[in-house]
């Protein structure tokens, strides 16, 4: 591999202007240094870096100009005009703040209007807003099984479905990645009052898919209810671009779809699709909800506007295709296994000073491509992932390749 040695073990390129052990005395102090010299040790130290420009296919960070391959802003609305536009309106109409939750003062025709939105969009009941994926998940989760009943989680699930399982206080099985077969297993050999199953639909380090329409028979022959997790699905997979779900014509097979605004939709925030019944609970129940401020109203004027897009404007969806399909063509001739499945594409290198001296070497021609390590990812599949976008030309695509066949992997 022709990429520069280790990386050194963690070097911040922002050190804190105090001078060392100045305004930080405390007991907690002492545990963050132990702590953080540990993954200082292990190649897993992060830090943060800010952008210069909004979203989009090239940015500026650190003085330089880069062509993005990290944002999951997969259709380039983060920085359309239109986004930009109704989000300004919603902003001069409404201020900034929400004020409250929504069930105390924070809601507004905003959030009414996107959720109708939402629902038509995804032809569900009903729809209801969170403030994040993350909390979308936790809180549905939570709000629909406890300590009585037991959910199954694929192996591979993202961060939030994890800490939602743990929340619910339900008992937690997890299955091993896509096997619908151990799932089955899983469900017979586990009694409970209620069983539900949790999913991403596209798996957001590795872009695969899950097995949905095996997963909604096993469901349906245990009784069980399947939550389907579209981050990466919404904007990017579907005939209308409603995810995955849609793809397979399983939109009302499945009980609840979770959706984010924060990628294809370029915004922040998530939502639920589901029956009224299923949206009135977790409305009453999800503790991210009931306890937390309203997303603002300009942010909901911004995902309407993203919805009417990408609902609109196919061609969007087919340039993201067209970039996925030379991405995935490209890669395959470098001798990598690629498939046109999502926006998302690993390049598995396995250590994690590896993945980040390989990451550096492609900042250095020009390219950011983020190295995620553990524990986002399982021990020894640290790895490059390259997001694609609309927004990209095929001469970025090509320049990614390129970039990797310097690498030499
Ligand atoms: N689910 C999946 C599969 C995700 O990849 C993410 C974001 N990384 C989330 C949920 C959380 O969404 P948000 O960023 O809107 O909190």
């Amino acid at each position: 591999m022709r990429i520069p040695g280790p990386v050194p073990a963690g070097v911040d390129p922002h050190p804190s202007p105090l001078p060392e052990g100045e305004g930080a005395s405390t007991v907690a102090t002492a545990w963050a240094r132990e702590d953080m010299d540990s993954l200082s040790s292990r190649g897993l130290r992060r830090f943060l870096e800010p952008l210069d420009s909004p979203q989009g296919p090239l940015v500026r960070m650190g003085g330089e100009t880069l062509v993005n391959f990290a944002s999951n802003d997969y259709l380039g609305l983060a920085s359309s005009p239109t986004v930009r536009a109704a989000a300004s309106a919603a902003l001069e109409s409404h201020g900034v703040g929400s004020g409250a939750s929504r069930l105390v003062v924070g809601d507004t025709s905003a959030h009414q209007r996107l959720e109708a939105r939402l629902a038509s969009f995804e032809r569900s009941e009903a729809a209801l807003l969170f403030n994040s994926g993350f909390a979308a998940n936790v809180g549905t989760i939570q709000a629909l099984v406890g300590p009585e009943d037991a959910v199954f989680s694929d192996a591979l699930n993202h961060a939030s479905l994890i800490d939602g399982c743990r929340i619910s206080r339900a008992r937690v099985v997890v299955y091993p990645h896509a096997n619908v077969e151990a799932l089955d297993q899983a469900l017979s050999s586990t009694p409970a009052r209620r069983r539900l199953v949790v999913t991403d639909s596209v798996f957001s380090m590795d872009g695969d898919y899950a097995p949905l329409r095996e997963l909604v028979s096993v469901c349906r022959a245990h009784d069980a209810a399947l939550l389907v997790d579209e981050a990466h699905g919404t904007g990017v997979l579907g005939s209308r671009g409603a995810g995955l779900c849609e793809e397979l014509g399983l939109e009302h097979a499945v009980d609840v779809r979770m959706g984010t605004l924060s990628k294809a939709l370029g915004g922040l925030g998530a939502y639920i699709c589901a029956s009224r019944p299923v949206v009135e609970l977790v409305l009453n129940r999800a503790r991210p909800l009931v306890f937390s401020t309203a997303l603002p109203a300009a942010l909901c004027a911004a995902a309407e506007a993203a919805v009417d897009i990408v609902e609109r404007d196919d061609a969007l969806r087919a340039r993201l295709w067209r970039n996925i399909r030379r991405f995935s063509d490209g890669l395959r001739s470098l001798g990598f296994a690629a498939e046109p499945r999502s926006a998302i594409f690993p390049v598995i290198v396995g250590e994690p000073g590896v993945a980040v001296a390989a990451s550096r070497a492609l900042r250095a021609r020009g390219l950011l491509v983020k190295a995620i390590r553990p524990p986002t990812v399982p021990e020894g599949t640290s790895r490059l992932r390259f997001c694609l976008s609309a927004a990209h030309t095929e001469g970025h695509v090509d320049l990614a390749l390129q970039g990797l066949r310097s690498l030499g992997l």
